[in-house]
Order: structure tokens, then C-alpha cells, then sequence
């Protein structure tokens, strides 16, 4: 049961990574994720569905669009693998339980969000507001199905908790953190808060901790100089992220907390 769960979600996690890669391609040029279907980028061809299976259409086609040649981008495997391992190990961790469904939806957000900072040092609306609304609803539903209001209640206080927090440090230092992590906050503060107050106090310290050493060591080593913007919304993600799966390991020391 277990396993076919893992398994399962994998499966499912490499079909949201090939949807995730059309949105991270889509979304910052303004297109519609829906119409028209796949194509390739270089000579428009709409690419068949035998040719848009996850991983395995890549590497038959070892990374070549079949009607020009032109070169597909390894980021289209690496996501659609990232995806599947993120929702594979997030399904080990909390098993099969209500929540896992906006679990997943959050990951996913953030997965698509996290390449499109590297790439471009933004977060769309277009896909920030859509990932908290539907992790929002299915935590909702988690909640119903487990008469778990209370969880729902510190899900919804941290989301606010992560926003205020993130208002402040925006006004503090706009430049290291930008108006879209603000927007993200929510999204983290109530993916991490479901699991528990603690989940959200660590994620929160993580995230600025992989973010803070990871720009320290960028401008230390002269890869990156200070006034450049850095993509903080990757970190924020792996922070949260990495919280959820390290799973209770991460929030142990806390408990001394009152
Ligand atoms: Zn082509």
C-alpha cells in the first residue's frame, strides 16, 4: 500500500513535471498553458503525443525535436525528474493522508516557480496566486475530511504570520527580497503551518539561513557582485521544501519551545 502509494505519486509527479515545464516556458512570455497544445519551440511542429512522454520521448529523441533537429533543453527532463522525485518524497513523508493532495500542489508551485526565478528573477502572479488557491482549497478539503479545524486555523494564522514577516523584510531590504517573495509567503507559511507551528518557525529560519550563506558564498567568490539581485524565491523554496521532508528531524530541537 505504501509503496504503490510512493510509486504512484512519482508516476503522477513526472506528468505534473511535463505540465509544470509547459507553464515555466508560457507563463513569463504571456501565453495561454492550455492553447495551443506542445510544440516545438524552434519550428512551431506540434509535437505528438508518443513524442511528449515524461523522460523517456527525451531521451529516445536524446534531446531533438524530430521534425527540425533543433536542441530541447535538458531542463525539460531535469524538472519532469525533479517533480517526480519532490512528490515521490513528500509521499513517503506524510503517507497516505488527507493533506498529501495540497502538499503536493504546493511542491509543484514551487517547482515551476523556483526555475523561472533562476531564469528570469521573477515570480508571476500567474503563477503564485494560482498554486495558493488551489493548495488552499485542497487544504480546506483536508480539513473537512478530517474534522481538523484547528489545523486548518494555525495553516491559515502561519500563512498570515509568513506574509507579515515578509512585508517587513521587503520594506527593510527590497532589494534582497522583492515584492514577489511577499506574494509566495502566504503559500509556504500555509504548506509548512498545516504540518504544525514549528514546520513554519524552521522553514522560515531555513530559508533565510540557505538563502543568506548561499548569497554570501555567490559574492564572496566573485560569481556575483552585491548589487545584484539574487533569486531568493529558490531559496525560500528549497527551505520549505527541504522542512517538509526532513519531517519531524528538522522541528526537534522546538519542542523546548513554548
Ligand atoms: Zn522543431
Amino acid at each position: 500500500m505504501f509503496t504503490a502509494l510512493v510509486v504512484g505519486c512519482a508516476v503522477a509527479g513526472l506528468a505534473v513535471g511535463s505540465f509544470l515545464n509547459v507553464v515555466i516556458y508560457r507563463v513569463p512570455r504571456g501565453e495561454s498553458v492550455v492553447r495551443p497544445g506542445s510544440h516545438c519551440p524552434a519550428c512551431a511542429a506540434p509535437i505528438g503525443a508518443l513524442d511528449n512522454v515524461p523522460v523517456v520521448s527525451w531521451l529516445v529523441l536524446r534531446g531533438r525535436c524530430r521534425h527540425c533537429g533543433a536542441r530541447i533543453s535538458a531542463r525539460y527532463l531535469l524538472v519532469e525528474v525533479a517533480t517526480a522525485a519532490l512528490f515521490a518524497g513528500v509521499a513517503a513523508r506524510l503517507g497516505a493522508t488527507a493533506a498529501l493532495p495540497a502538499e503536493l500542489a504546493a511542491v509543484a508551485t514551487l517547482v515551476a516557480l523556483s526555475v523561472i526565478d533562476v531564469e528570469r528573477l521573477v515570480l508571476p502572479k500567474r503563477v503564485v496566486y494560482p498554486g495558493l488557491v488551489v493548495t488552499g482549497l485542497l487544504l480546506v478539503a483536508a480539513a473537512v475530511h478530517d474534522h481538523a479545524g484547528g489545523r486548518l486555523g494555525e495553516a491559515a494564522a502561519c500563512a498570515g504570520a509568513w506574509f507579515a514577516l515578509f512585508f517587513v523584510l521587503n520594506l527593510a531590504a527590497p532589494r534582497a527580497l522583492g515584492f514577489g517573495d511577499v506574494r509566495l509567503a502566504p503559500l509556504l507559511g500555509a504548506s509548512l503551518g498545516w504540518l504544525g507551528w514549528r514546520y513554519a518557525v524552521v522553514g522560515f529560519f531555513g530559508a533565510n539561513l540557505v538563502g543568506a550563506v548561499v548569497g554570501i558564498a555567490l559574492i564572496a567568490s566573485g560569481r556575483m557582485s552585491r548589487r545584484q539581485p539574487i533569486p531568493y524565491g529558490v531559496f525560500l523554496a528549497i527551505g520549505t521544501v527541504g522542512t517538509i521532508l526532513a519531517g519531524p528531524a528538522a522541528v526537534s530541537w522546538t519542542t523546548g519551545i513554548r
